[in-house]
C-alpha cells in the first residue's frame, strides 16, 4: 500500500489560485512554491510525491511560469534533448554529471517517503534526459544539475522586467536554517520582490547548550540545506549570498566548521551576528512598513537559542535592545525532558524564564511599547493553531493580532499533547513540536507580565532584516 504523504506544511491559496490559471486545471498533487519571478508569480512549484489519489507523481520541481515554459519548448524543439543525449553517450564525463542528478533528485524526492527512491530521477527519468523543463526547474531549485545549468544558458532572462542586484539571506538559527532571496523594488522606497522563501528545522544548535559544539550530524545536516539554499540563489541571479548566524553558532567552540561551509557554498564570510546585531535585525524586519503613529514598539524573537526584547519608537530603528540566553531548544532541553511534560519540569521552566524578565525589563524599557509585534515560528505556529488553519497560510497570518486568551488556549491545548500530537498537527512544521511549548510558554509570560492583551504576529523577521540590510532598504 502506498503511502500518503503528510500535508505539505505551507501553502497560500494566492498561489493556489495562480497554479490553477498557470497549469490551466486543478493541480494533482500538494504543493509549495520554492522560487517565484519578478511579479511575484510562481516560478517553480515543489510536488507532493504522492498524488491525492496515491499515485506516484515523480516529478518534484514543476516548471510553473508559462513563460518560462515556453522559453525552455523553444530550447527542447531546436533539438537540445537529442543533443545533449548524444553528448551523454560520448561523453563520460558529462554522463557522470546527469546521473549525479538524477540520484540526488531521487534522493531529495524520497525524504520522508522511501519508497519514493526508485521512481527514477529527474522528472522520473532513469538514464540520459527526457524533459528539459524538469531539468531547468530542479536546478532553480537549487539542485545540482548539468543539464539544467545548461538550460538556463539558453533561456534567461525569461522575463523582461528584471531589475539586478539580487540579493539572499541565509538566517541560520539554532533550530531552523532559512532562505530569502529579493530583487530591490523598481522605485526608490518599494518594497523588495521575493523570489524564495524557504525554512527547513536542521535542529543545529541540538546538545550546544550542553556540550558547547555543534553536533556532528546536525552539523552536516545543515550544511547539505546550506548547499542547496546557495545553489538556489544562484540559479535565482542572487549576486551576493548573506549568511548570518546567531546563537548555536555563536556558542560553539567548533563553529569554524560551519564558517569553512558558508565560506565553500555562500562565496562570502559567515557573519556571526553579535545579540545586539541580532535584535536590529529582527527589529528592522518586523517594524518596516508599520505605521509610526502606532509606536514604539516592542519586538520580540523568541528563537531556539536566544530571544531578543527590542524597543523603538519607529518602524526601522531599533532603540534599546537585549538578546537573552532563552530559546525554545535551549529550554525544551534544559527543562522538559519528560514527554508530555510534568508539573515539576514546567516549574522549573517558568522560573527560569520569570528570571530572564526581570533581566530583559531591566536592561529595556518593554512596558513603554504600545504595539507588541512578535516574529518567528514560536508566535507564528500559535497563531495558525488559534486561526484554526488547515495548512500553514502566511498570507492569513502575518500581521494578524493573537490574543492574551488565544495564546493561553493554544498553550494549554499542547502543553496536553505529546511530542508526536503536537507533530502531527497540520500547520506544525516537521521538528518543531517539541520545542514549541517552551516557546509558547515564553510568549504567554512575556504578555501576562508587561500587561499586552494582544500581539501582531509577523512573518517578517531577522531573515527579512538581513535582506534589507543587504539591499539597503530600512
Ligand atoms: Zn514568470
Amino acid at each position: 500500500m502506498t503511502t500518503l504523504p503528510t500535508l505539505q506544511r505551507e501553502l497560500r491559496e494566492a498561489d493556489v489560485v495562480a497554479v490553477r490559471e498557470q497549469l490551466g486545471r486543478e493541480p494533482t498533487t500538494q504543493f509549495t512554491v520554492v522560487a517565484r519571478c519578478t511579479g511575484g508569480h510562481p516560478l517553480v512549484i515543489r510536488n507532493a510525491p504522492v498524488a491525492a489519489d496515491g499515485t506516484p507523481f515523480p516529478t518534484t520541481y514543476w516548471l510553473s511560469c508559462p513563460e518560462a515554459v515556453k522559453a525552455v519548448s523553444r530550447v527542447e524543439s531546436g533539438g537540445a534533448i537529442a543533443e545533449l543525449n548524444a553528448e551523454y553517450e560520448t561523453d563520460p564525463g558529462f554522463r557522470a554529471a546527469v546521473d549525479a542528478a538524477h540520484a540526488e533528485a531521487a534522493e531529495d524526492r524520497a525524504g520522508g517517503l522511501p519508497e519514493a527512491l526508485g521512481w527514477g530521477g529527474v522528472g522520473g527519468t532513469r538514464r540520459g534526459l527526457k524533459c528539459l523543463h524538469a531539468h531547468y526547474a530542479n536546478h532553480l531549485a537549487g539542485g545540482d544539475d548539468v543539464v539544467g545549468r545548461r538550460v538556463a544558458a539558453r533561456v534567461e532572462p525569461v522575463h523582461a522586467e528584471g531589475r539586478g542586484g539580487r540579493v539572499a539571506a541565509i538566517d541560520q538559527g539554532t533550530n531552523s536554517c532559512r532562505l530569502l532571496v529579493v530583487e530591490p523594488g523598481a522605485a526608490a522606497g518599494a518594497d523588495p520582490a521575493e523570489l524564495a522563501r524557504d525554512m527547513i528545522i536542521t535542529r543545529l544548535g541540538k546538545s550546544v547548550d550542553a556540550t558547547g559544539r555543534l553536533d556532528p550530524d546536525a552539523l552536516a545536516r545543515t550544511i547539505a540545506v546550506l548547499a542547496r539554499y546557495c545553489r538556489r540563489a544562484r540559479a535565482l541571479g542572487a549576486e551576493r549570498i548573506r549568511v548570518g548566524a546567531t546563537s548555536a553558532v555563536r556558542d560553539a567552540e567548533n563553529r569554524e566548521e560551519f564558517a569553512a561551509a558558508v565560506r565553500e557554498h555562500a562565496g562570502s564570510d559567515l557573519e556571526i551576528l553579535s545579540g545586539e546585531h541580532e535584535a536590529a535585525l529582527s527589529y528592522l524586519g518586523a517594524t518596516h512598513g508599520l505605521d509610526a503613529a502606532d509606536g514604539p514598539f516592542l519586538v520580540l524573537d523568541i528563537g531556539g537559542g536566544s530571544t531578543e526584547f527590542v524597543v523603538g519608537t519607529a518602524p526601522g530603528r531599533a532603540e534599546h535592545a537585549i538578546s537573552t540566553r532563552m530559546g525554545s531548544v535551549r529550554m525544551t532541553e534544559r527543562w522538559l525532558a519528560h514527554d508530555p511534560s510534568t508539573a515539576a519540569d514546567l516549574g522549573a521552566l517558568e522560573a527560569e524564564v520569570q528570571g530572564v524578565l526581570d533581566e530583559a525589563a531591566a536592561a529595556v524599557p518593554v512596558a513603554s511599547a504600545r504595539t507588541f509585534v512578535s516574529v518567528a515560528g514560536t508566535a507564528t505556529t500559535l497563531q495558525s493553531i488559534a486561526l484554526g488553519l488547515v495548512r500553514y497560510d502566511p498570507d492569513l497570518i502575518h500581521r494578524t493580532w493573537l490574543g492574551l486568551e488565544a495564546a493561553e488556549r493554544v498553550t494549554a491545548d499542547l502543553l496536553a499533547m505529546t511530542n508526536a500530537e503536537r507533530a502531527a498537527l497540520p500547520t506544525m512544521a516537521p521538528g518543531r513540536g517539541d520545542v514549541i511549548v517552551a516557546g509558547a510558554i515564553i510568549l504567554v509570560a512575556v504578555m501576562r507580565r508587561f500587561g499586552f492583551a494582544r500581539t501582531l504576529v509577523s512573518e517578517t523577521d531577522i531573515l527579512d532584516g538581513l535582506a534589507f540590510e543587504a539591499i539597503g532598504v530600512g
